[in-house]
């Protein structure tokens, strides 16, 4: 007979699972509104803070300017440049230097190496069942649970090819700038037109001069152009345009069924790209200089989808989705960059739940266009009590991805500015005052107050628009895209 394990029991205010940006977001935020002698648990699978920074590729670098990537206001203490683009060992610094100054606000206890298994709420307490990763079991009692799950990126593994002749490599498992990348002078053919097939042709580019670097780049994608979002130095003044410009723009001119006319113009307007045709935007982050360095050291590229790379008599046949195919040099490597947010594995659940105590941050039902963001705002009207009565949309991010990619990053566009506008009117400006997420940050006070003068004057009225496009799209795609199952009441008196 085996005697059951007792269940260690642990109370506190706030629960937060996911120690990645978006929990630390919520933490920042509940830290605003908790005592000293209040207790916050942070409880994470992975083995430290930093969420997918602990174990995504070596070489990756932040899109935006550092100081725009942290909790709540909490600043940097690189002594960088701003304009400076982090690397993973210094997201890393930054993670555990924001936890170190929320602690002195809030006692925070840590379990990391714990994952949540399920949770129940009921009479204004939710119950967490969580498991140790050697399988020991605990039960948090908690007034408040937020789930900051985020976009559950977990580390790519190598594409399964048939070839025994060529080498399968994930970059989350091989570093290119060294080991046996670095020893061997095989051309290298990247599987992957985004961020991070642009990272890893930037690296071996730079790192390898000469040496034959080849693009598979699937549909093509465009990139958001570094030097008009964030350009760099004096220029902050009077060059580039402030994210919430560009989001606006972009948000009046989609109507939910004219996505291409849209994406010609943003890419026109603020895009950079060096495929010759561009499928995709996903909101990744690339400069004119990178963007040169890479099509000037690409060998080829390949506007087609790999399938496998397969062993004919003599030689070692690429195959592709096209049904062509194209010779590869025995030993030549083929590096997954297929991408890392399909993120359609988690159950649908609403952004807080009927009994509203348990938020959620994650894809099935995003409400702003980062889980950064989503979770600073979410903690703050779950505290202030207003969470479920501001009629916020939410939409199912990887069905409407696998629906139509190219509607993607518009809706997402007008659902954040929707949603913003309906936050604004429900938190004290100081909320938005801390929020250091805020890409217009990166101007001049000016210029951001300038930005910030538009958006009061307008927010109001273009609401009905938004909220119209974000309809069309739920009808057009059949997706999950509107307010939470709430009465006609409340929506006439947000109206
Ligand atoms: C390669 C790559 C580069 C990127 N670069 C940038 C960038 O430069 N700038 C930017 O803004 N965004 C970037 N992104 C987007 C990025 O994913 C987010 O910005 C952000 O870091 C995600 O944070 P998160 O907290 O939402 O999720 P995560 O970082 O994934 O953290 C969620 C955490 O929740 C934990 N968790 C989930 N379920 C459970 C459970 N049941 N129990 C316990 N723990 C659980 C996970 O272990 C994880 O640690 C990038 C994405 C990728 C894939």
């Amino acid at each position: 007979m085996t005697i059951p394990t007792p269940v260690r029991v642990e109370r506190c205010d706030v629960c937060i699972v996911g120690a990645g940006i978006a929990g630390l977001n919520a933490l920042f935020a509940a830290s605003q509104y908790l005592s000293r002698d209040q207790r916050v648990i942070l409880v994470d699978r992975r083995d430290r803070i930093g969420g997918m920074w602990v174990d995504t590729y070596d070489y990756v670098r932040l899109h935006q300017p550092h100081g725009l990537f942290t909790a709540g206001n909490i600043g940097w203490t690189l002594g960088q440049d701003p304009s400076y683009l982090a690397t993973k060992g210094e997201v890393l610094d930054h993670f555990d230097h924001c936890l170190n100054v929320i602690r002195q606000r809030v006692q925070v206890e840590e379990y990391f190496g714990w994952a949540l298994e399920s949770h129940h709420e009921s009479d204004g307490t939710v119950r967490i069942a969580c498991r140790s990763s050697d399988g020991r079991p605990m039960l948090v009692e908690a007034k408040r649970l937020i789930k900051a799950y985020g976009l559950r990126v977990a580390p790519n593994d190598p594409l399964e090819i048939s070839s025994t002749r060529v080498l399968s490599v994930s970059p989350d498992h091989c570093d290119m700038r060294s080991g046996d990348m670095r020893d061997s002078h095989t051309p290298v053919w990247i599987i992957g037109g985004g961020k991070t097939a642009m990272d890893t042709a930037h690296a071996l580019i730079t790192q390898y001069p000469g040496r034959e670097v080849n693009l598979v780049a699937g549909s093509g994608t465009f990139f958001a152009s570094r030097d008009k979002f964030y350009p760099a130095g004096a220029r902050r003044w009077w060059r580039g345009s402030t994210v919430s410009s560009i989001a606006r723009q972009v948000s009046r001119r989609f109507d939910g069924t004219n996505e291409a006319a849209v994406a010609n113009w943003l890419r026109a307007e603020y895009g950079v790209w060096l495929t010759p045709r561009t499928g995709n935007f996903l909101i990744g982050v690339l400069s004119d200089a990178e963007n040169a360095t890479i099509a000037a050291g690409l060998n080829s590229v390949i506007m087609d989808h790999f399938v496998d790379a397969v062993d004919r008599d003599g030689t070692t046949d690429m195959v592709l989705r096209s049904g062509a195919t194209a010779a590869i040099e025995p030993g030549s490597w083929i590096v997954n960059c297929t991408g890392y947010l399909a993120g359609g594995d988690h159950p649908y659940e609403p952004y807080v739940s009927d009994g509203g105590s348990v938020i959620s941050v994650q894809s099935r039902s995003a409400t702003l266009h980062l889980t950064s963001f989503s979770a600073y705002f979410l903690t703050h009207l779950l505290f202030l009590g207003t969470l479920k009565d501001v009629p916020l949309y939410e939409l199912d991010m990887p069905v409407l991805r696998r629906t139509s990619n190219a509607v993607f990053p518009y809706t997402i566009f007008t659902l954040a500015q929707h949603n913003l506008s309906l936050i604004y009117d429900a938190v004290p400006t100081k909320v938005f005052l801390d929020c250091g997420l805020d890409l217009d940050r990166w101007y001049p006070l000016p210029r951001r107050m300038a930005a910030t003068a538009r958006f009061m004057l307008t927010h109001r009225r273009e609401r009905e628009h938004q909220r119209h496009t974000l309809d069309t799209v739920r009808e057009r795609f059949d997706v999950r895209c509107g307010p939470l199952d709430t009465s006609r009441e409340r929506l006439v008196v947000w109206q």
